[in-house]
């Protein structure tokens, strides 16, 4: 078994070591056998993405956001909404999550326009939300905890009927308001969760690969790892934060 990974815009979108979700969805396909096969999709080059198994988008700045504007929509906007209408898996943090939806007007009132393929928007917002945060994925993501890291100034609001990720526990997600965190459409599951998501949250990760794998070859089933050492530190994060 293989796994194609796209790793879009690893040049921009690459905050607090964002890219170690690349490295962590490797290791675990590794032990188990499985081969993957990361292609990286900077500024300037195009793909066809509804060809990979499954997508990675980090996160970025205002400053990052706008900057990548005029490259994906020379393409790249269409070639994501068709592969996430044909079922890629899909895992986007933060600035990433927020380019899936319509649109993110900054905090200094500039707009950029973002492609649509699911109906949400988001809005900058003062003070920005930072911190430690903690969630429990919806049934449809796996109803794992997910212990994470949250910075932006965005504020994300679900269209009627969208579904989000999960739900808060302790923490902002989306807007600090309805409770709700990230976003989950098709196979695309979208975050605010920066950094070693992925590392932190074994089942979450699991999830993530079972979805890409059943989507490729009908049904997976993963083989046990022992997760000792990374659910001391997600359970040691859970308790910190569920105070
Ligand atoms: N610039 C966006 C915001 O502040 C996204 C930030 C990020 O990816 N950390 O909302």
């Amino acid at each position: 078994m293989e796994l194609k990974i796209c790793h879009m815009y690893p040049d921009v979108l690459n905050l607090y070591g964002d890219r170690g979700n690349i490295l962590c969805l490797r290791q675990r396909l590794g032990w188990r056998g499985i081969e993957a096969e990361v292609t990286e999709l900077p500024i300037g080059e195009q793909a066809s993405l509804a060809d990979f198994d499954l997508i990675f988008i980090g996160g970025g700045q205002d400053f990052e956001q706008e900057a990548l504007l005029a490259d994906l929509h020379r393409g790249k906007d269409a070639s994501l909404r068709s592969a996430i209408e044909d079922g890629v898996a899909l895992l986007a943090i933060c600035g990433g999550y927020q380019m899936l939806g319509n649109y993110y007007e900054t905090a200094e009132g500039k707009r950029c326009d973002f492609i649509g393929a699911i109906d949400f928007h988001t809005v900058g917002s003062e003070p920005r939300m930072i911190g430690n945060y903690l969630f429990r994925c919806g049934d449809k993501s796996g109803g794992s905890t997910v212990v994470g890291f949250e910075n932006h100034s965005g504020k994300t609001r679900l269209g009627p009927g969208v579904e989000p990720l999960g739900w808060v526990i302790s923490g902002h997600g989306n807007n600090g308001e309805d409770g709700t965190e990230g976003v989950r459409y098709r196979n695309v599951f979208g975050t605010y969760s920066h950094g070693p998501l992925l590392p932190k949250n074994p089942a979450f990760c699991d999830f993530l690969l079972q979805t890409a794998l059943a989507r490729k070859y009908g049904s997976a089933e993963l083989a046990p790892l022992d997760d000792a050492a990374e659910l001391a530190a997600h359970d040691e994060m859970v308790k910190r934060l569920q105070v």
